[in-house]
């Protein structure tokens, strides 16, 4: 396997030199490998976060001037984010409070008899906000050119041909694999169907043009792209945004409220974004993922790229060596994948196992069904339509393991 001799350095990001203590004795600096779960703030967001500490205020409210200054700020953020994402002129640019907040606004904004497509490989966060509408649960794929033909299939075959949402990951919290998004997205619109990509973990390893794919709405997490904060953005085609009631009801997403005579209350709200933002907005967890943005692309994605690739193999060929080691994928070995992968190791329950890489190195792994039950199940063999609990239940020994292992590495490794 090649690897690249030069690769640039780890970007500087939070928490890289602390030192915690292994139960063998002393104390070595921790290993975060856990960046698909949450990435540690990027040195330049917090500092930029930093600065502007001082001086934030409330947005879209106030004369004063550190209010006017929040508020250029939190509107510039989306104009960084649409740039980011590379969206059409037209879109809106949300602030959630996460992907998973915004795939949920955007279940509460589907049109009347909207029905939902999604593979049962989604992480939940995909998967399950989709309550209200009708939804079709299809088939782990086997093969990127299988996940379009298995969609088109569905499409083709729904009755009445309405309006339809197919949601989709960009890139699998589980396997890191990427999933062919352009190709998906062209099979849905030639179906009159909308498409939603859940860039959870795509944006942070990977460009993502909203144009390019073509695809209806993005989501992701500022904490999954180097931003702290509780903050996510929806991203995306206005009408059906502007159509629905708006996802909080309350001050922010009203333009006129009246008492009427009869003693109810008259509202009319905004057709912005600001239609589904009520309440007073995260400025500074907008203003981090901004930061986090312009970070990603000052540094490109042709380095952070290299540079994980350069790691998962690394991490690979060290697995490949050990025989009792199996990594999880569904779209085979050579699958493009980013810098996530997970595996289980025979004889080992794998809670037991990343508990040890913790107390023992001092490394930072998931253990789990990594809130994508149906499709851990699946790549372990088991039965995607079982019941069973998330967590760590043990196997025999002999037994398949239940739950898998997961390392996962970003800019700052
Ligand atoms: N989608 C994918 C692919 C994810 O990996 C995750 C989180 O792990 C989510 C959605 C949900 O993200 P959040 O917990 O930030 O809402």
């Amino acid at each position: 396997m090649s690897v690249p001799t030069a690769v640039a350095a780890p970007l500087p990001v939070l928490g890289r030199d602390v030192t915690v203590p292994l139960v063998t004795g002393g104390e070595v600096t921790y290993a975060a490998l856990d960046y698909a779960a949450s990435a540690p703030a990027l040195q330049r967001v917090w500092d930029d976060v930093a600065a502007y500490a001082p001086y934030y205020g409330s947005v879209h409210r106030g004369a004063g001037y550190l209010s006017q200054l929040s508020t250029d700020l939190f509107e510039n953020a989306r104009r960084t984010v649409a740039e980011f994402l590379d969206c059409r002129d037209e879109d809106q640019v949300v602030f959630t409070r996460s992907t998973t907040d915004s795939l949920n606004l955007l279940a509460a904004a589907l049109p009347a008899g909207c029905r939902v497509f999604v593979f049962e490989t989604e992480h939940h966060a995909s998967l399950l906000p989709w309550r209200d509408a009708e939804v079709t649960c299809l088939d782990a794929p086997r093969t990127p050119a299988q996940a379009v033909a298995t969609l088109e299939r569905a499409l083709a075959a729904r009755e009445p041909q309405g309006p339809a949402l197919v949601c989709v990951t960009g890139a699998s919290n589980v396997t890191g694999e990427l999933w062919p998004v352009r190709e998906l997205a062209a099979v849905a619109h030639a179906h009159g169907a909308r498409i939603v990509l859940d860039a959870a973990q795509l944006a942070p390893h990977h460009p993502v043009s909203v144009q390019d794919l073509d695809v209806d709405w993005v989501a992701f997490s500022g904490h999954k792209l180097y931003a702290p904060f509780g903050s996510g953005v929806l991203a995306g085609r206005a009408d059906w945004l502007r159509a629905a009631e708006p996802y909080l009801a309350g001050g922010g997403a009203s333009r006129k409220v009246a008492r009427r005579a009869d003693g109810g209350v008259d509202v009319e709200w905004h057709d912005s974004a600001a239609r589904h933002e009520a309440g007073s907005p995260n400025v500074i967890g907008a203003y981090a993922i901004a930061s986090a943005c312009k970070a990603l692309t000052e540094v490109g994605f042709d380095t952070l790229v290299a540079r994980e690739r350069h790691l998962i193999e690394k991490v690979r060929d060290g697995l490949a060596g050990v025989p009792e080691v199996r990594v999880l994928s569904l779209f085979g070995d050579d699958a493009p994948r980013v810098g996530v992968l997970s595996f289980v190791v025979d004889g080992w329950n794998s809670s037991h196992f990343a508990a040890a890489l913790s107390a023992e190195y001092g490394i930072g792994v998931r253990d789990g069904l990594f809130c994508a039950h149906p499709l851990v199940r699946t790549l372990l063999g088991g039965d995607p339509q079982s019941q069973g609990e998330c967590g760590a239940p043990e196997a025999a020994p002999g037994e398949k393991s239940l739950n898998a292992i997961r390392v996962s590495f970003g800019a700052g490794t």
